[in-house]
């Protein structure tokens, strides 16, 4: 029995790819997030880490994020319309880091779905493009998955109306989690969506990004009125889904400053600076010493105002 089962699940999953065994979460009221794993990506989890939510604005669904690849964003949709068959009419594309958006592409090949997003992914992509995640998942889940641009790009504000909600478009004006961030207000749900500005239950990823920029941006995520935060990636959604990237930062700013003016080198920054009160948070092996090294790099110059 056992065998026969395995049998068949291999031979299942030999047909149709990875199964990402989704299981969409309530966030608030009309509002899904499938979360990602706290992982690099990699072959067993399918490149899934960030976040992707569904908002249900009656007639239509608006997505912010779209997830890893066409594949996952299939199986998101087919989860999706278990509780409601609706189809996809628009996407918010947070940044333009590969994880959040290449499952554009089921949704415009379906749909025709609206896509809004920074400029540079227009800028940075072409068709031709292939982001890491292209190497590092196999050509049979990456199938169908292609590089869509934005249909409207977003520079500043944008207030979009779909169905019954008020969807707030806002671009961060400083250099945050990278060059080019939006971040996404529901006004009447009190719905905040962060992308990768704010990230907790792992170690953020800051290659891209400005530890000066991402507490300015943290001031401005926390100066709206919401009940409920979606990070980019990460489970907590309640007022404290900032408070891990906010002291993150923070003693990172402090810390790196402090070896700066004590005459530590770029050599041995990461050897002064370990930050080891996170040790046991997600990815911090990963990318703990790079996101140091990184903040060296930026604060070497800084002149506090
Ligand atoms: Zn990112």
């Amino acid at each position: 029995m056992f065998k026969k089962i395995s049998l068949s699940l291999i031979l299942s999953i030999y047909a149709f790819g990875f199964n990402y065994n989704l299981n969409p979460q309530k966030v608030s009221e009309d509002v899904w997030c499938f979360f990602g794993k706290a992982e690099v990506p990699s072959k067993e989890n399918g490149g899934f880490m960030a976040n992707s939510c569904y908002i249900d604005a009656k007639d239509s669904y608006v997505l912010i994020d779209s997830g890893t690849s066409y594949k996952f964003a299939k199986q998101a949709y087919e989860a999706m319309q278990k509780i409601k068959n609706l189809p996809v009419s628009t996407i918010v594309v947070t940044h333009e880091h590969d994880d959040h958006w290449m499952g554009n592409s089921f949704y415009k090949s379906t749909f025709n779905a609206k896509i809004y997003a920074p400029k540079s992914i227009n800028e940075n992509y072409d068709e031709n493009s292939k982001p890491r995640i292209f190497e590092i998942l196999d050509a049979k889940d990456m199938e169908n998955t292609k590089v869509i641009k934005a249909d409207e790009i977003v520079s500043d504000n944008a207030n979009v109306k779909v169905g019954n909600k008020e969807i707030r478009i806002l671009r961060i004006k400083e250099k945050a989690h990278t060059s080019d961030d939006l971040i996404v207000y529901l006004p009447n749900e009190k719905v905040l969506f962060s992308g990768d500005i704010v990230m907790n239950e792992r170690i953020t990823s800051n290659r891209d990004g400005s530890v000066i920029g991402t507490l300015k941006a943290l001031d401005t995520i926390e100066s709206f009125d919401y009940n409920s935060l979606v990070a980019g990636h990460g489970t907590l959604t309640g007022k404290n889904a900032t408070e891990h990237t906010k002291n993150y930062f923070t003693l990172l700013k402090t810390r790196v400053l402090e070896a700066i003016e004590a005459g530590i080198t770029a050599d041995e920054i990461t050897k002064v600076v370990t930050m080891d009160d996170f040790k046991d948070i997600a990815m911090f092996d990963e990318l703990n010493s790079r996101n140091v090294f990184d903040a060296f790099r930026e604060l070497e110059f800084y002149d506090e105002e």
